[in-house]
């Protein structure tokens, strides 16, 4: 495989509480390849968006302490000065969240805030960049763009200002875009559609994206590359097709087990990962995913709840578990065969 356009190696990311030390990432290491979307998947409080404000610098400095490599193109971030670090925050790399209402100004127009964005990396005139805000405008599918572009965001529906925001992450043409669950709080239709846009850009500029989501029907729909996190590690990784056709670890089963899908027939019940997220203050002993796990019983002696399970990859596949191959491709089989398709 080709040198990746963002390579991250042992990523420990950890806070300073009153109450001790969050180990919010925990010696997590991926890379992005350039213009392939990486899709990392768990639930909330896994470590998914904490990993990405650490690679754009966006973390709170005073009490994060963060060890480990991020390297974009070769260069290492976590070494960046804050200036440089805004520099490539808008030019190469730049973000979407998921509250775009919270993300935009409602004191300027749409137009104003791309146009801004696009002055400060760029240098050019307000005429340009206002010329560049409508073209943007445009390209994300607002309508009547060059009347629009006035507008304030209080006068966009939902879906219309999380395509401004799109406009306004991708104005300066950035190679990496991270988009965190940008898509959560907006209906399935208009969620279809931005997906489609940002797969479209994708194609037609070839940016590398990293898309954070809780949903794997969010992940089959728009990743090349799958992450799964559980309590600020990598537990499972593959090509989208390995995770979602033979999952290796307990804990994407769960996820799997737990995802409607549009053909299942009504009375087959979803089932719901039994527990909750593991504390990141005092994470469970040996795999933090042993107390919800229901394949302790199959690993011998002690090791589920006393031995971290190491992730071992091989072409960037692999799962953090202590259950053998076999067991696994025999448990996967068993589920896959009891999951509707
Ligand atoms: Fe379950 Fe043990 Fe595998 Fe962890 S290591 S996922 S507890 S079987």
């Amino acid at each position: 495989m080709s040198t990746p356009f963002l390579s991250v190696r042992d990523l420990r990311v950890h806070f300073s509480t009153e109450d001790g030390v969050v180990k919010a990432v925990d010696g997590l290491s991926f890379d992005v390849q350039k213009g392939r979307t990486l899709g990392i998947v768990g639930e909330s409080g896994s470590g998914k968006s904490v990993t990405n404000l650490a690679i754009l610098g966006l973390h709170d400095r005073e009490h994060t302490t963060i060890e480990g490599e991020i390297e974009l193109e070769g260069k290492e971030l976590l070494a960046a000065s804050e200036r440089e670090l805004e520099h490539l925050r808008g030019n190469k790399m730049s973000m979407i969240f998921q509250d775009a209402l919270a993300s935009l100004s409602p004191y300027h127009t749409v137009g104003r805030q791309i146009s801004e964005a696009y002055r400060k990396h760029t240098g050019a005139s307000k005429k340009e960049a206002r010329a560049r805000a409508v073209e943007m405008l445009r390209r994300v599918g607002i309508p009547q763009p060059d009347m629009r572009v006035d507008d304030y965001p209080h006068q966009f529906s939902g879906g219309m200002r999380q395509r401004a925001m799109i406009a306004m992450a991708l104005v300066c043409d950035p190679e990496l875009l991270i988009a965190d669950e940008p898509t959560t709080a907006l209906d399935v239709t208009v969620q279809a559609q931005i997906m489609d846009l940002l797969k479209d850009l994708q194609q037609e500029t070839g940016t590398s994206i990293i898309f954070i989501t809780h949903d794997l029907g969010v992940i089959a729909d728009i990743a090349d590359d799958v992450l799964v996190m559980y309590g600020g590690r990598c537990v499972e990784s593959g090509t989208k097709q390995e995770v979602l056709r033979t999952p290796e670890h307990p804990y994407t089963w769960g996820l799997l087990g737990s995802m409607p899908s549009l053909d299942s027939p009504v009375d087959v019940p979803l089932v719901p990962i039994p527990g909750t997220p593991p504390s990141l203050l005092n994470p469970p002993t040996g795999c933090c995913f042993h107390p919800r796990c229901t394949y302790t019983d199959s690993v011998p002696g002690e090791r589920c709840t006393t031995v971290v399970p190491p992730l071992e990859l091989e072409n960037g596949r692999g799962a953090a578990c202590h259950l053998d191959d076999g067991q696994r491709a025999r448990f996967s089989a068993d589920l896959a065969g009891s999951r509707p398709h």
